[in-house]
């Protein structure tokens, strides 16, 4: 039956309020939308991955008036920024967008976001979101096989990586400090020097974290790198003893498990075992990396993620999870009930007779807290191993190949190949550049000339649409970088890359 226009006996409720939709009005525009979106994803290869314009479109669509004082037609709102927005948009599920990381999103994970926001639980407490719970803790665990973490780890949900990193250290904190530090902060007691370690590679997350904890940037000790800018564990030896020497008290090793510019992975192993010695607290940032472990054929250091104490991956990276979507694992689960319990008069306390779980609002910050849960289950749910098996695998494999074309394609330097992220640069050879330097008296050396000319080749490779790969500043190079954590890539996409670059750069020179 449709309950819609049964007539209402509530005073209030005897017009429709202003948010309200009929069923029939629900579908309608619903089912629209759902071909729109349909038909824009079936023909996103024809596409510009960019639309220079569409700032300056977006503005002019949206105009410049004050809020609206009369509300208009769900359907006609929904037709005007569903066009903007597909025509417009930075098209990050399009098969040549390999900028940053950034994962090409499942279109499930939509239908999920559609359904989770349709039924609105808050999964603060099992007793608000009992069942929407239970999908969050299945999913958390299903990652955890996925990275080959302990199955019984704690761990939750969370905005993204930066989220996930700052609340693992906030459980080491709790964890190496005490009780106390939740009561007096870092203002009582001995004033101790505390020290974090890890690599200048590290994303900037760290400085976040420490910053935000109270220890200050300066609580960062930077390791060195080895040529592959992985952390050079006999310098992280050597820090710890030369900081242990002078009244520091090390806390933390940071490793990555593939940096954000170049995907290195840090000796995890070694680093292991340093820890355990030093009796530091050993987290590893998974963010980007973390999720070529389900890969049987991982870097044999992907392959002992298990030896960390806690950490942080991007479901919305390589798991293809629409954003936001991050995801954090600590070894102990007290660790994170003991850093954000707190009692309050306002959440049902759990029946004794009938104990429910720890609700997510005591593990991480967060008090009410959102469905995101739904669309990482569904992702996982529709993939299934042998789907993350194929897709990690298939970008790993393009990156591989593009690496290759790149080694053999005159004119083109390759730099880092990690994972699926390359680095490379347009450089015309000594003559040319010597020449060019002679007649720009503006630019006198000649990597400072590289620099620009890469950089205006990446500008006129983002702004022509056809891919849209970004940069890394390594040393003292402007390199240009692709990263492909993008199920829709193909080989007829990456094959065409190299020549473009050249043909762009000769033209600029
Ligand atoms: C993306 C990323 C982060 C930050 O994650 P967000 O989801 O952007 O907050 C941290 N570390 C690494 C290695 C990353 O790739």
């Amino acid at each position: 039956m449709d309950k819609s226009d049964t007539p209402s006996t509530g005073e209030t409720q005897a017009q429709r309020a202003a948010l309200d939709m009929t069923g029939d009005e629900f579908r309608q525009v619903g089912h629209k939308l759902v071909d729109d979106i349909a038909s824009f994803l079936d023909d996103i290869d024809n596409r510009k991955v960019q639309s220079p314009d569409a700032v300056v479109i977006a503005q002019q669509v949206l105009g410049d008036e004050a809020l609206p004082v009369r509300g208009s037609a769900a359907s006609d709102i929904i037709d005007q920024i569903s066009s903007l927005l597909l025509e417009k948009s930075l098209l990050t599920a399009h098969p040549r967008f390999w900028a940053y990381i950034n994962g090409s999103a499942s279109p499930i994970g939509a239908l999920a976001d559609m359904l989770a926001a349709a039924i609105n639980p808050n999964l603060a407490t099992w007793s608000v979101g009992p069942v929407a719970s239970e999908i969050e803790r299945q999913s958390v665990q299903w990652i955890a096989e996925l990275l080959n973490y302990p199955r019984d780890a704690g761990g939750l949900l969370v905005s993204g990586g930066t989220i996930a990193n700052i609340t693992a250290l906030l459980a080491a904190r709790r964890a190496l400090l005490g009780a106390s530090i939740r009561q007096n902060g870092l203002q009582n007691g001995p004033v101790h020097q505390y020290r974090f370690y890890a690599t200048p590679e590290t994303h900037a997350w760290l400085e976040e974290a420490v910053d935000i904890m109270g220890f200050g940037e300066s609580a960062i000790t930077r390791v060195e790198t080895d040529e592959l800018l992985r952390m050079d564990t006999a310098h992280l030896s050597a820090c710890i003893a030369r900081d242990r020497q002078a009244g520091y008290v090390p806390l933390v090793v940071v490793a990555s498990a593939g940096t954000v510019s170049t995907g290195a992975i840090d000796p995890i192993n070694a680093i292991a075992e340093i820890c355990t010695q030093e009796k530091l607290w050993f987290h590893i940032d998974g963010c980007y990396g973390a999720a070529a472990a389900v890969l049987t054929s991982a870097p044999d250091d992907l392959q002992h993620l298990g030896l960390a104490d806690s950490i942080a991956m991007d479901a919305h990276k390589w798991l293809f999870v629409p954003l936001e979507a991050g995801c954090v694992l600590v070894k102990d689960k007290n660790h994170l009930i003991d850093t954000f319990a707190h009692q309050t008069g306002y959440y049902p306390v759990s029946d004794e007779q009938n104990p429910l779980p720890v609700g997510y609002r005591d593990q991480g910050v967060q008090t009410s807290r959102g469905f995101r849960a739904l669309k990482v289950w569904m992702c996982l749910r529709q993939a299934g191993r042998e789907g993350y098996v194929a897709m990690i695998g298939d970008n790993i494999d393009l990156a591989h190949r593009l690496a290759g074309l790149i080694g053999k394609t005159v004119d083109l330097d390759l730099r880092y190949h990690s994972l699926s992220i390359v680095t490379f640069r347009f450089n015309p050879g000594l003559e040319v550049l010597a020449e060019m330097v002679v007649a720009d008296q503006s630019e006198p050396d000649a990597n400072g000339l590289l620099n620009r000319i890469n950089q205006n080749i990446l500008k006129k490779l983002q702004a022509e649409g056809w891919a849209y790969p970004s940069h890394a500043h390594i040393g003292n190079e402007f390199l240009i970088r692709v990263c492909i954590t993008n199920f829709r890539s193909s080989t007829r996409d990456i094959d065409l890359l190299p020549a473009k670059v050249v043909d762009i750069g000769r033209s600029l020179i």
